[in-house]
């Protein structure tokens, strides 16, 4: 399951999240922020698209 380092915007704080699907709200669990902002920590930081990448790879040559 991808993990994703959230930071809000509101208050500053960050935290990590499980995310289950591409359209799991989010929720800042300090100030209730509905709209935190997704940090590219360290994996699958190229490449990345918002757009539910069924087709996974590409460039990767990982079998
Ligand atoms: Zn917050």
């Amino acid at each position: 399951m991808p993990i994703y380092e959230y930071k809000c915007k509101d208050c500053g704080s960050k935290f990590e999240v499980l995310v289950y699907s591409n359209s799991e709200k989010v929720i800042c669990e300090k100030c209730g922020s509905d709209d935190p902002e997704r940090l590219m920590s360290g994996f699958a930081a190229s490449g990345f698209t918002s757009s539910s990448g069924s087709s996974c790879g590409g460039s990767g040559g990982f079998t």
